[in-house]
């Protein structure tokens, strides 16, 4: 349970309804990413300036930093349709085309984890985003030909959090591209005092800065460590404020730095049991019980991060930091 609070990809049919209800709806209400935010208001406006379809945008980096509200923030400041789709949704090049040959005019396509789209999709919508243009093929084996299609003009918003991942071409097509980063303590505070008033609960600046120190640098995380502080102090009938903070994130186990028990349980490994490392990836995923793509996708980015753990080429090695944090005295032989 405790896990789910501060992994920002997890979502629930209940927490996407709750997330729905915080998603600011214009770039003015967006917090942070000042420099993605000038930038695609250039973008915007100069498009509605020039009467034209606004270029295509790829937004990059980890989950629950905002890339599908600013998808939708295009549509509703563009004042056009917004369609949402998926990369694990597009599995044939046929359900590409079935989604675009059924666009408006004008149309915001949104296509979230776009890595995740198959090959061969991947090949029509190179075409479509340049042309407006996409072959059909008609019939199958010898007989087969290919049907061009014209295909209403839209603009395809792109998240992925995988930029890496993207092939060339594809990339290359969007006109541009928003890199967002980790917010910070003030920002996510601002995140929190925005969705507090909205959920009609008055905790105070102290209580707020508590739990902007313990989101991990994202708004997912940060609302969701609301809803669970607001639950507390309903519940228990507490005053709003740091106090009541600390003790429900403390009943969830999320720490000061907000480590959760996984975090915990690697750290705690990699300190006592292999002395501060270096140690291996999968070895520590094994001492954990986890899968290494879980550790090495969730938890180490979190770790160097935050500059408890560093990556060296013989392994993963705790830093000064670590054995601080923990309480532990560094053993003989650490750091050398
Ligand atoms: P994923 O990659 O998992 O799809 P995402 O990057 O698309 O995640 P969103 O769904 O847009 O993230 O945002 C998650 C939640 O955080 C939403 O409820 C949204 O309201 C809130 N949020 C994100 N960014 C901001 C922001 N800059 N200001 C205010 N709220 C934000």
């Amino acid at each position: 349970m405790s896990d789910d609070l501060t992994r920002p990809d997890l979502e629930s049919d209940a927490e996407l309804a709750f997330e729905g209800a915080l998603r600011p709806e214009s770039l003015a209400e967006f917090v942070g990413q000042t420099k993605v935010r000038g930038q695609l208001q250039l973008l915007l406006t100069a498009a509605s300036m020039q009467g034209r379809t606004p270029d295509h945008i790829l937004l990059a980096g980890p989950p629950g930093l905002g890339k599908t509200t600013l998808a939708m923030i295009v549509a509703h400041e563009s004042g056009r349709p917004l369609r949402m789709s998926s990369g694990p949704a597009i599995q044939h090049s046929g359900d590409l085309a079935a989604v675009l040959s059924s666009l408006v005019p004008g149309e915001v396509l949104f296509i979230d984890e776009i890595h995740r789209m198959a090959r061969s999709a991947e090949e029509m919508l190179y075409l479509a985003m340049e042309d407006f243009r996409i072959d059909i093929m008609v019939g199958k084996g010898a007989g087969a030909t290919s049907v061009p299609l014209e295909l209403a003009p839209f603009t395809l918003v792109g998240a992925t959090t995988r930029a890496g991942l993207l092939p060339n071409p594809l990339r290359d097509r969007f006109g541009f591209t928003a890199h967002l980063e980790f917010y910070e303590e003030d920002e996510l505070r601002e995140v929190l005092a925005r969705a507090a008033r909205l959920l009609h609960f008055d905790l105070d600046r102290e209580g707020l800065a508590e739990i902007a120190g313990r989101c991990r640098g994202t708004p997912r995380i940060a609302n969701r460590l609301l809803r669970r502080v607001r639950d507390f102090a309903l519940v228990h009938g507490r005053d709003a404020d740091a106090d009541a903070v600390r003790a429900a994130l403390e009943l969830y186990d999320v720490d000061p730095l907000g480590l959760d028990r996984l975090d915990r349980a690697v750290m705690q490994i990699l300190l006592e049991r292999f002395e501060g490392g270096p140690v291996g990836l999968n070895t520590l995923a094994v001492s954990v019980g986890e899968e290494s793509e879980t550790i090495e996708s969730v938890v180490e980015p979190f770790l160097v991060r935050i500059g408890l753990i560093t990556r060296t080429p013989r392994g993963r090695v705790a830093t000064p930091q670590a054995w601080k944090h923990f309480g532990i005295e560094p053993s003989q032989g650490a750091f050398l």
